[in-house]
């Protein structure tokens, strides 16, 4: 039986997505895209790819298969490999219904604990948030049970599935088969553990959110959750495993996991608290009014414009009929050919204020933010009913938020 015992014991892994970028996951090796998705491994992923080949290369040399060495070995690679793809697969499943429901994908990484799909943002309603959550875990049972029914065609009649592995004469195929079935059920179960950042911890978060209506209330119930589950796969992995299998390395395994889903639920739990904080500040609490105007057919040449240009947010608002229509920066300047007539003027240079990224003053400050990092903005053009009122200005909210936190903490 240690086989089987072993496959039981087998560490479950976390596949996670996550809202923005996971910092700690940006040196990766980018290795292309899968239906449009970037896909890259982390440094910390090709350890445990390594690890994972000679653990089942020794677990396949103790059994007793009757398997010569190349053949352990690439048996071994090839579960890998597979193993591996079915973590793509879970994690593709998240990415590409986001992108249904409207949430750009920064990419898919794999990591030492698994697998990260990386959204831009969270899901605006609870239903997306649990579909985009659930068909993760859905799709690793689903390979589960593929793999299962390919296991079943191989060898019928042999119900019991660790006479495959204890038996000689047993193919790679049905070993791989079954290991895959077995792999991919226990990943589709463990992610649906209630507890952020976990799938499950996400499906429990929307219902709550749900429910209440409160995202925050859902969030708060969801990372709690999470913390408890990640403490108690710490004290489990070092207390349990040493107790019944000593200082087994499938212990200290567990509790590394649990260790990485606390300090992940903890992380949430923060960000999520600081964006509560920020809530009740809209946009109109922190864009700048600090720009000057100039009527559309000032020159170019004229000193005015260097004078409005040398202010603190570098851009002119151009004045016809009584409105701002656009705005000139030093940027547009920049890119008019060097030998134009000095009579150019400003209305002829001008971006329109329609093509202006721009954004309401009653908007939610830290949706704004959000925004501007996910588009790569560094200014958002303030408009009401095609009025230019301002400029949302990126690193000015950062410092808004930071001087608020100081004095909410
Ligand atoms: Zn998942």
């Amino acid at each position: 039986m240690p086989v089987l015992a072993q496959l039981q014991h087998r560490p479950a892994s976390p596949q996670l997505y996550s809202a923005g970028r996971m910092k700690e996951l940006d040196s990766s090796i980018k290795l292309g895209k899968i239906l449009g998705i970037p896909i890259g491994v982390h440094y910390s992923w090709i350890f445990v790819f390594v690890l994972f080949i000679f653990l089942l290369a020794r677990q396949y040399s103790q059994s007793h298969l009757g398997w010569d060495a190349p053949q352990i070995w690439s048996t071994a690679l090839v579960t890998t490999v597979l193993f591996f793809l079915s973590v793509v697969a879970h994690e593709l499943s998240h990415s590409l219904l986001a992108v249904r429901k409207g949430i750009p994908v920064i990419g898919i990484t794999l990591f030492v604990f698994g697998g990260v799909s990386q959204l831009s943002h969270e899901a605006r309603r609870p239903m997306t948030e649990f579909l985009i959550a659930v068909v993760g875990p859905l799709t690793s049972i689903l390979l589960a049970v593929v793999f299962g029914g390919l296991k079943f065609v191989l060898s019928p009649g042999n119900p019991q599935w660790e006479d495959v592995l204890l038996n000689p004469g047993r193919t790679s195929l049905e070993v791989i088969s079954l290991h895959l079935a077995w792999i991919n059920f226990s990943l589709g179960l463990f992610n649906l553990l209630p507890g952020f950042p976990l799938d499950g911890g996400r499906v429990l978060r929307a219902a709550v959110w749900g429910l209440s209506g409160s995202y925050w209330r859902g969030t708060q119930v969801a990372a709690r959750a999470g913390q408890f589950l990640g403490g108690l796969m710490i004290l489990g992995g070092l207390g349990l495993g040493w107790l019944y299998f000593g200082a087994s390395f499938q212990g200290i395994w567990f509790a590394l996991i649990g260790l990485f889903l606390f300090s992940a639920a903890t992380a949430s739990y923060r960000q999520e608290r600081n964006r509560e904080s920020m809530r009740v500040f809209r946009v109109a609490d922190a864009f700048t009014t600090d720009w000057s105007s100039l009527p559309s057919e000032t020159a170019l040449g004229s000193p005015l414009v260097s004078h409005g240009l040398a202010g603190p947010e570098a851009v002119i608002g151009v004045l016809a009929d009584n409105r701002i229509q656009g705005v000139v920066t030093r940027q547009n300047l920049a890119l008019i050919p060097a030998g134009s007539s000095p009579f150019t003027t400003l209305g002829q240079v001008m971006v329109p204020l329609a093509s202006l990224p721009s954004v309401g003053p009653s908007e939610g400050i830290y949706d704004a933010l959000e925004r501007m990092e996910t588009e790569g903005l560094t200014r958002l053009a303030v408009v009401s009913d095609g009025r230019l009122l301002g400029f949302l200005n990126k690193e000015e909210v950062l410092r808004f938020m930071a001087r608020r936190r100081r004095t909410s903490v």
